[in-house]
């Protein structure tokens, strides 16, 4: 299927590894001209060279923390007007609400609400103008069914959740859409941190962790970098103009709802 983009321009946070990996290198297939951004320059460039290397695309590598204004602005410096933005960064940490302080709150609320709500704003109207935008956010089952020891999580993504799901219907009429993407368990360096914390806290070994979680998924396994970026190139192409505003699992299966 041709996406329709090839020649747009596109921001992706957080894409040296994972998810936001994922979703940049299926957009560059798609011919798209990509900004990404990460803290850790080595695997960035790394990213940003394989990107190149394998699709012939350019790729501007910018070393950014997106949770901070400086971070932003160094962003989009390179790309004052994306067509596309994948909004993503680092989850919080798991625990226990009795042990988050105020400063614990702030920094999840920083990276998984107002970052991507300050890039939102510093783009959208130029969406509007042109009359194409494709937002992406990349974030979590948990907003759907709330995990226990990801209070952090729960709370900032359903604050972003919320405020998308009013903003997406004031500016569809532009052809500008705003999406949100909900991974369950998939298949990055995410899956091996929480297995060697389980483990730690357990005693049972990693690999048993991660078994124990792969088959309560009705699809067996996790999920790859390669599927998430697929449905996110398709949310981003111009075939994805009429979905709005939507809350779209990619777990296998493990969201038990039937809606
Ligand atoms: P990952 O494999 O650990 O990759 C995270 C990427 O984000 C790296 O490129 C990292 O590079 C970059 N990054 C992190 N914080 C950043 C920041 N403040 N500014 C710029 N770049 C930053 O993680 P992932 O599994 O792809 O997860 C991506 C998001 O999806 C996270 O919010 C995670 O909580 C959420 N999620 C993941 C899963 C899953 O199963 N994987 C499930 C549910 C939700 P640097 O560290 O060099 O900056």
């Amino acid at each position: 299927m041709d996406l329709g983009i090839a020649g747009k321009n596109a921001i992706v946070c957080a894409a040296s590894k994972g998810l936001g990996k994922g979703c940049a290198v299926a957009l560059a297939r798609a011919g798209v001209t990509l900004v990404i951004a990460a803290r850790g320059e080595d695997a960035l460039e790394r990213t940003a060279r394989d990107i190149r290397d394998s699709t012939g695309v350019r790729v501007t590598a910018v070393v950014a923390d997106v949770t901070t204004p400086e971070g932003r602005n160094r962003v989009l410096a390179e790309c004052p007007a994306p067509d596309i933005l994948v909004n993503n960064a680092g989850g919080p940490p798991p625990g226990d609400f009795r042990d988050w302080d105020r400063d614990d709150w702030i920094k999840a609320l920083d990276a998984n609400m107002i970052a991507p709500i300050e890039f939102i704003k510093r783009v959208v109207d130029g969406m509007i103008d042109r009359r194409f935008g494709r937002i992406v956010n990349i974030t979590s089952s948990a907003v759907k069914a709330p995990i226990d020891v990801l209070g952090l999580s729960n709370g900032a993504r359903s604050g972003l959740t919320g405020f998308v799901a009013g903003l997406s219907r004031q500016i569809a009429g532009a052809n500008v859409t705003i999406n949100n993407l909900l991974p369950g368990t998939m298949d990055t360096d995410r899956l091996t941190a929480f297995a060697e914390a389980a483990s730690r806290r357990t005693g049972m070994a990693p690999a048993d962790v991660i078994a124990q979680r792969l088959a309560g998924i009705p699809a067996k396994r996790a999920g790859t970098i390669e599927e998430f970026g697929a449905y996110c190139a398709f949310l981003c192409s111009v075939h994805g103009g009429f979905i709005v505003g939507q809350n779209l699992l990619i777990d296998g299966g493990a969201f038990p709802g039937a809606l």
